[in-house]
């Protein structure tokens, strides 16, 4: 039996009828026609009973069983990314302003840098990101931990949102900064929360800590 993680793998039932779930790492939900072919001509080789597309804007192979797993990896050729675990998680983008009429900013291009920087991040406890090119959020910013928006003057940063069991709406931090600006700020951000978490999502630190004492902490104003 494999454990959530291991070889890249979610675990799904349990018992006899243990399954598991695959969640290639597709940075910003983009994906190229190539890589669909590969996963549908995959899913099929191995007779995987399902692709889930997930909210987190993943494409998922479900129902696998152990003795699959390293084959359709290999096969895959993708990167496994980080699907569970304490660490940052993927991170959700809106289409932004290459594809969006009401976009402000480019969501595209702020997610794959913040992609990259930060997927699979260690951290106390587990972060989800958003990125949406306006105030409309199509990127659920209201329900991350960390997020951006854009807006005529810059970016609007928003921090503390969560769903699961006790959902919490996301606070504004910071508004009207330029691209390099946000970017510094959710670096900030990120090492305000390692070093001041105690194992708990950002959204229960704001309420230990409170808003305004991590505003002036940031110097913001
Ligand atoms: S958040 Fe705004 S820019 Fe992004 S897809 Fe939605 S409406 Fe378009």
């Amino acid at each position: 039996m494999l454990k959530d993680g291991e070889k890249g793998v979610i675990r799904q039932r349990s018992g006899e009828k243990e399954t598991y779930a695959i969640a290639p790492h597709i940075p910003c939900g983009i994906v190229t026609p190539d890589q669909l072919r590969k996963l549908a001509d995959t899913a099929q080789k191995y007779d995987v009973p399902a692709l889930k597309i997930t909210s987190a804007a993943r494409i998922a192979l479900i129902g696998i069983t152990e003795e699959q797993v390293e084959g359709v990896w290999e096969d895959l050729g993708m990167d496994p990314g980080h699907a569970t675990g304490l660490c940052v998680r993927s991170i959700k983008v809106c289409p932004g302003i290459t594809y969006c009429r009401l976009a402000q900013q480019d969501s595209l291009k702020m997610g794959m840098e913040l992609d990259e920087a930060y997927h699979g991040m260690v951290l106390p406890s587990k972060m989800k990101i958003g990125v949406s090119g306006c105030k409309i959020q199509c990127a659920e910013n209201c329900i991350k931990d960390i997020s951006l928006y854009g807006t005529k003057e810059g970016w609007t940063m928003m921090i503390g949102g969560n769903g699961s069991a006790r959902p919490r709406l996301a606070d504004i931090l910071a508004e009207e900064l330029s691209f390099e600006d946000a970017r510094a700020m959710v670096a900030a951000m990120m090492t305000y929360y390692k070093t001041y978490s105690k194992r708990e999502r950002m959204g229960r630190m704001i309420e230990r800590i409170g808003l305004d004492t991590i505003k002036s902490d940031l110097k913001i104003n």
